[in-house]
């Protein structure tokens, strides 16, 4: 087995077998730092969640998954995959108005060139979900969103219609199985990447806390920023008189409180067992 490559949060290795490992850690990133505190079992929820949300997509779109033996030292946190040629974008699906959509949106009354009626207020629900797509920035930089047009120049015409299709596609299926347990799916990420027979396979994580905004349908209310279950009480402390951290100074952000691990920790949990039905142990 060789170390392949290190991501924000996952590391990657290829086994001897030409497989390829991936393994979540316990780190957390915001505010594109990755912080210097982790947060226990998060690594090995984000990868039970994802594997339980492939299970759920089979029909929709392969995906990446192979049937391979995970080393001990890397139980529950790690997916056995093909090692695929990745789509250089950043896929997301967006139903309702928040994160950087939203703040296009005021700039320009649409997202990645989209369109949308006047009048949306932060948290609103699009009149239909939107594929707005956006650049895979270099490690410490901004994921910029781009035109549809923009992936067509990248891809293809060909290949950005296929990418559309199955981001909306699997935005559409992780909603509708969410909305049955109490959860707004508001926007989703994924990465898609060729096999070496072509094809396009979902890769990566999917409809995690880390690459999806998972609201608590309950306290839904157009108008302001909405609870939601992942690393916004963790943003919400760095940029807190507390934390005494410049978000926008030199100094990377400080370690997290015990309180703020754990209320994170519960998060992620929370996310787990509303999706799937299950306890997380
Ligand atoms: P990056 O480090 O690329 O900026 P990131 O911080 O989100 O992004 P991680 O999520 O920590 O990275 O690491 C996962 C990496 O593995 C990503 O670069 C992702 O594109 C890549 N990846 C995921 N699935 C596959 C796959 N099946 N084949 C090849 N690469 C993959
Ligand atoms: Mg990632």
């Amino acid at each position: 087995m060789r170390h392949i490559y290190s991501g924000k949060v996952r590391e990657l290795y290829e086994t001897d077998d030409g497989v390829l490992l991936l393994v979540a850690t316990d780190r957390i990133s915001a505010f594109d730092y990755v912080l210097q505190t982790e947060i226990p079992d998060k690594g090995k929820i984000l990868t039970q969640l994802s594997l339980w949300w492939f299970g759920h997509l089979t029909g929709i779109v392969p995906n990446h998954l192979v049937d391979a033996p995970i080393p001990a030292e890397f139980a529950g946190r790690a997916m056995a995959c093909r090692r695929l040629s990745m789509v250089p974008v950043e896929c997301v699906a967006r139903g309702y108005l928040a994160g950087s959509g939203l703040a296009d949106y005021r700039r320009t009354g649409a997202i990645c060139g989209v369109a949308l009626p006047p009048g949306l207020v932060e948290g609103d629900r699009l009149p239909r979900p939107v594929f707005t797509p956006a650049t895979k920035a270099p490690r410490g930089e901004h994921d910029e969103n781009i035109p549809v047009s923009a992936v067509a120049d990248l891809v293809g015409a060909g290949v950005a219609a296929e990418i559309e299709r199955i981001t909306l596609a699997v935005y559409r299926k992780g909603a509708d199985l969410a909305a049955r347990r109490g959860i707004i799916v508001a926007d989703t990420k994924i990465e898609v990447g060729f096999d070496a027979a072509g094809t396009l396979r979902l890769a990566d994580e999917v409809l995690t806390p880390d690459s999806s905004r998972f609201w608590p349908a309950d306290q839904w209310q157009p108008g302001r920023s909405q609870p939601s279950l992942d690393k916004q009480y963790v943003r919400d402390w760095l940029t807190s008189p507390e934390s005494g951290w410049d978000r926008h100074g030199l100094q990377p952000p400080p370690p997290l409180p015990e309180r703020v691990v754990e209320r994170t920790r519960e998060t992620y949990v929370r996310a787990y067992e509303s999706i799937t039905g299950r306890r997380w142990r």
